[in-house]
This record gives C-alpha cells, structure tokens and sequence, in this order.
C-alpha cells in the first residue's frame, strides 16, 4: 500500500483525494489496496469504453477518485466526453478524452495506441459502450442484429485483445464487462439480439477468465438492472420502477461501486455481479 501511496500521487491533494475516497466508503478498508499496481507512469490506467455519459461517466468519476488515470471513450458526444475529463481535471486527476467506435478494430487499435502515447499503457478495462435499438420480433432487422452484436459484444472483444499484451507482461489487469439483466430474463423491452450480445458478454467474461488467471488478470462482469440513465429512460417512464423490489431504478453509481470492487480484489475472477435492487436473484 505504501508503495502505491508513493509512487501514484504527484498532485499535492491527491494524497488527501486518495483517503477521502476511502474513508467515504468504509468498507474500502477491508480491501487491500496493495492489489492495484502501477504503470510506468506510476498511476494505474483506465480505459472506460462509452465513458462520456451514463453508467460509464459514474464509472470513469469513481476510478479517477481513487487516484487512477482514465482515458473516457465516446462514440460521438465529444462535448460530454470533454465536460467529464474536465471534472476529473478539477479535481486534481489525470484524463484525457479518446473518440473510437469500438465496435471497428482498426479505430480500436489507433485509439489504444494513442492512449499509451498520452497516458501510459492500460491497467484496467471497462468494456461498458452500449446501444439498445428497440425491435420487436417482427421489425428486428439483420443489420439491426448485426449492429447490436457488434458494439456490445464484440467490442469487448476487441478492446481486450488490445490491452492482454501489457497487462500479460506486468502480470497484473482488471478487465471489467458490463452486462445486463436483460442477459438473463431475455431482454423483452429491447430485442432478442440485446439479449443475446448479453448473454454472450457473460460467457466471453469466463473464457477469458479462465485463460488469464495465471496471469494475474482478473476478468469479471456487472449485470445491471434498470438504471437512471438515457438507455434506461423509455424503461423508467414506461413505469418499470414500481416493479423493482428496494423501490427504485439504480444510479451510475450503484453500478461504479460495484466495478471499485471488483479492481480491488484479486481473488474474485470468472463472474457476473447482478446490481438490479432485487429485480432477480442469481
Ligand atoms: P447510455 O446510452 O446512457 O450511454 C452509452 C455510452 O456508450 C455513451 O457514452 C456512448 O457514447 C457510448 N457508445 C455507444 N456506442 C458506442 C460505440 N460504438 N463506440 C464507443 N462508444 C459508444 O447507456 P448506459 O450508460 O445506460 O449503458 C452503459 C452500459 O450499461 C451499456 O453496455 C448498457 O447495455 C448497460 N446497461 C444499462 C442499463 C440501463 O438501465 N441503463 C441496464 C443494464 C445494462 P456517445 O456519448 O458518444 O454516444
């Protein structure tokens, strides 16, 4: 720990950043910190995919609280990307704003490439970008499928072969995949092919699990219930909410705690952890 301490805090109140994070949530002290290593540019590093809003901007807030430099991916929203490593800019953190389509090996590769240039190599991977086209049995088109399957799973996919080789190298990673209750009960509000994309991030989480675990990465997903973001809107105002058993739709920061844990825990490998206040118990 002390060695983290030393090495990853430049800024003068980050020292200070660093126990405020901690002490906020007290069960952060169970956990040991030693778990986290450094780049060679002494902070841990951060992809967060999808990063410039929603679920991923909570995620990418969280991490750079707890000191780690984050690179916030976005699609297209340059302006929210922007206003995100702006606050973690105030803050006192390190970040930088990384347009690619992830669902295109070769804008995913240039992207990582220049990550590494700016930051450093990465540590940790939040495959978090995501769509939801709405289709019913009937409208679901092969291009829709084909679209779906693409930016949510084969993305991580392809951001994690970018990331394997440093992580492999230094023996240490986090590679962290966002899925959904949708992966379990079948994704009806959305289409058979969210469904499925889900479904199939949890089973690409545990062969990778599996493969790298002797290599000190771990490999884990989140499966979120319904949560207060612009995918989860259409849901929370057709009236879902009433149905959720802890009596209301989760925050990006349900889901940004959860993933906090899963960096900080080398021992939990290969899963799914369900945050959906009760929705379906697995
Ligand atoms: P939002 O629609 O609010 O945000 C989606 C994010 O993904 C944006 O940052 C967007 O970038 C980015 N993105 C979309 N397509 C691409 C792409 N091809 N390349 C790079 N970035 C892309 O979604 P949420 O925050 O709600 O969802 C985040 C994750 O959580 C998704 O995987 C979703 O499936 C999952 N989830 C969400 C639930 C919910 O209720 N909200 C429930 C269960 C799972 P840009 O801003 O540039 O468009």
């Amino acid at each position: 720990m002390l060695v983290f301490l030393q090495k990853s805090y430049s800024h003068p109140f980050a020292f200070l950043r660093f126990f405020a994070a901690i002490h906020s949530v007290a069960v952060y002290r169970l956990w040991s910190l030693s778990e986290i290593k450094m780049s060679e540019s002494n902070q841990p590093i951060a992809l967060v995919t999808g990063g410039s809003r929603g679920i991923g901007k909570a995620i990418a807030l969280a991490l750079a609280n707890l000191g780690v430099s984050v690179a916030v991916n976005y699609r297209e929203r340059a302006e929210e990307a922007a206003s995100v490593v702006e606050a973690i800019h105030r803050n006192g953190g390190r970040a930088v704003a990384s347009a690619a389509d992830v669902s295109v090996a070769s804008s995913v590769q240039s992207m990582i490439a220049t990550i590494e240039a700016q930051l450093g190599s990465i540590d940790i991977l939040v495959n978090n970008a995501g769509i939801a086209i709405t289709r019913g049995l009937d409208d679901i088109t092969e291009d829709d499928f084909d679209r779906t399957i693409a930016v949510n799973l084969k993305s991580a996919f392809l951001c994690t072969q970018a990331v394997l080789p440093h992580m492999r190298a230094r023996r240490w990673g986090r590679v962290i995949n966002i899925s959904s209750i949708g992966a379990r009960i079948g994704a009806r509000s959305i289409s058979v092919a969210y469904g499925a994309a889900k479904a199939g991030i949890e089973g690409l989480t545990r062969a990778y699990a599996l493969r790298l675990a002797p290599d000190g990465v771990t490999v884990n997903a989140v499966a979120p219930g319904l949560i207060d973001t612009e995918m989860g809107k259409p849901l929370i105002d057709a009236g879902i909410a009433a149905h959720i058993p802890v009596g209301r739709v989760g925050t990006g920061d349900d889901i940004a705690q959860t993933v906090l844990l899963l960096v900080q825990n080398g021992f939990i490998t290969g899963q799914t952890l369900a945050v959906n206040g009760g929705s379906l118990f697995s």
